[in-house]
Parts: structure tokens; sequence; C-alpha cells
């Protein structure tokens, strides 16, 4: 039986995995797909503290020798279902078919962002396509974005944004916003801020950045483009959670647990963006990771 088992090899997961291997575990490392992540997506990481400027495919490949090197063994095989109590251990299942069992599980699978869909979307992303305006907002200082969506998130980016670039064009299929009332009132009165509405993103235009996008107004069919230099789609996420809702509680799809990192199942702990929480970045996904993992090592030895 191994101390730790981790599924996901992602920032939360890696992270984990360097804080159980300096406390000792025996640590596994499921990954379902190709380590690092969402990460490995971005050309450029411009705020992880302390690294000034390093592509999503260096940062992916650094955690992932730190761990390795570490002594984390790390498997490309998908976690499939976890099962056990902490009195008698957890049993891990594998796509492969495969078990292995161990004291802990700390579940780091992260999230994807929802995508429009359209053609040449994938093409775009990282040149002019972002799914993030934390990260991605600094980029387009004094030009023009759009930000895609009606919730929460797309009003706060579209916000966020006003006060970094020249202008924002915040577009939503509908007149009335899912956002709250209060967000939206703080993004009508701001002056570089733009509602579109009621429209849809229907086609990209640019090579081989992004320079401009094609609307359709949802009520009459009209066609209209505008030039941007960026386009936030901010349709909301996905965690990758179903194959636990049976095992720990839920909340809107994630997994919930507080700073703490503890699940609502004793021995379980979950780390990075499939946690509930308000910010999901590198920094609060590797935080976890460390939480987590040492929330795993004291449960281990203390009960
Ligand atoms: C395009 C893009 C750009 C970004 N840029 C920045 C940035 O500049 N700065 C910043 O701070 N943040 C950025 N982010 C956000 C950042 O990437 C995430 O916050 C971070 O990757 C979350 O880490 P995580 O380990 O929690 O989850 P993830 O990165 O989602 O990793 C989860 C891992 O678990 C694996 N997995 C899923 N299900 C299973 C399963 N059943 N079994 C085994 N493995 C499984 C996945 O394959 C994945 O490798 C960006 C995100 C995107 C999409």
């Amino acid at each position: 039986m191994a101390d730790i088992i981790i599924a996901g090899a992602g920032p939360a997961g890696l992270s984990a995995a360097i804080y159980a291997r300096r406390a000792g575990m025996d640590t596994v490392v499921y990954e379902g797909n190709v380590y690092g992540g969402q990460i490995i997506n971005t050309p450029e990481v411009e705020n992880y503290p302390a690294i000034a400027k390093i592509s999503g495919f260096d940062f992916a490949n650094d955690l992932y020798n730190q761990a390795t090197n570490l002594g984390a063994r790390v498997e490309f095989d998908g976690v499939t279902s976890v099962s056990g109590t902490a009195e008698e251990g957890f049993t891990v299942e594998l796509a492969s078919g495969g078990k292995e069992t161990a004291k802990a599980v700390i579940l780091a699978v992260g999230a994807t962002n929802r995508h429009l869909g359209i053609d040449r979307e994938e093409e775009l992303t990282g040149k002019g396509v972002s799914y993030c305006a934390t990260c991605d907002g600094a980029f387009y200082k004094g030009k023009t974005v759009a930000v895609n969506g009606g919730g929460n998130t797309a009003v706060e980016d579209a916000i966020y944004l006003a006060g970094l670039v020249e202008k924002v064009y915040l577009i939503h299929r509908r007149n009335e916003f899912r956002a709250d009332e209060t967000l939206v009132k703080a993004a009508k009165v701001l002056p570089n801020l733009e509602m579109v509405t009621p429209f849809v993103i229907k086609e990209l235009k640019g090579s081989p950045k992004l320079d401009g996008i094609v609307l359709e107004n949802r009520d009459d069919q009209s066609t209209k483009e505008l030039a941007v230099d960026g386009l936030f789609v901010a349709i909301g996420q996905e965690p990758k959670t179903a194959i636990f809702k049976d095992l720990v509680t839920l909340s809107g799809g994630y997994i919930e647990g507080g700073e703490d990192c503890k699940t609502n199942v004793k021995g379980i702990f979950v780390a990075g963006d499939v946690r509930t929480k308000k910010v999901r970045q590198l920094t609060t996904a590797c935080a976890d990771g460390a939480v987590a993992a040492l929330a795993a090592v004291d449960f281990i030895k203390l009960g």
C-alpha cells in the first residue's frame, strides 16, 4: 500500500507530490493525459512569483522533473474511481483496469474551460483567444478586447480588463445578465466598457493572431464585425468531478474543501482548480498542493 495517491499531475498534484516526498511519503501520481495540466496550453506565464517569464510547457517540465527527482512515481493512467475508508485505506481504480491502494488520496484533477466551439478557436488560443483574464489581461494593455459571457466571471473579467485596456466589449447572447446586479451596475458605468447584446460570436478573424470577431444578433440575425486584439471566453468551467460525485461532497460541480484542503471524507484531500474557491491560478493550485500533502501526512502519522 502506498502512503499517498494523487489523482492528476497538474500544478496542484505535482506540488503535492513534492511536499509528500519531502515528508518521506511513498507517493504515486496518476495522470490520465499528459503531465502539467492546463498550463501547458499557454505560451507565457508572467504572474508566478519569482519567475518573471516562463512558457507553460517549461513550467510543467520543471515541476514534473522536481517531483520525479524527489522520488515521486508518476504513472500515466486515468483514475476511474476511488473507494475505501480512512481506517482500511483507499483503493484507486484505473483506466487500464489496474488498481492501487493508499492510506490517503489527494484529488487534484483540475477543470477545463468551456469553449465556444467555433472554427479556428483552438488555432487562435494563445494568439488572441484566452480563457483567463487574470492570466493574460496584462498582455493587452492599451488595446481593445472582448469578453464573452453573461455570468459573474464574465462581468468581473470585463471590469478587471477595463482597468487595463483601452476598450472592452462585453458580449452576451441575452439582453439580461446572469451575473449579480451589483456587478452589472458597476460594469455599466465604466466609460471604456460597452455591452453588446444579444449577440453570439460566429467567426474569429486574423492570422497568425486574432484581429477581429464577427457577431450575429440573436433577434434579427444581422451581423457585424468588431476589431479586437483579444477575446476572453468566460462561459464557464467544467471541473472533472463526475466520477467523484458519490465519494465526496460537491458544490456547483467542484469538490467542497476549505483552506485546509480537507474533503468531507477523512483521508481524502482536494487541491487546485477542482476545489471550491474563488481564485484559480498556478499560485493557488501549487499552494493547495502543499497544504493538501501536509494535511495527508498529518493524517497518516497522527490519524
Ligand atoms: C490557456 C490557459 C492559460 C493560463 N495561464 C495562466 C497564467 O498565466 N497564470 C496562472 O497563474 N494560471 C494560468 N492558468 C490557470 C492554471 O493553468 C490553472 O489554475 C492550474 O493549471 C490549475 O492546476 P490544477 O493542478 O489544479 O489543475 P489542472 O491544471 O487542470 O491539472 C489537472 C490534471 O489532472 C489530470 N486529470 C484529470 N482527471 C483525471 C483523472 N480522472 N485521472 C488522472 N488524471 C486526471 C488532467 O489531465 C490534468 O493534467 C491558465 C489556464 C489556461 C487554460
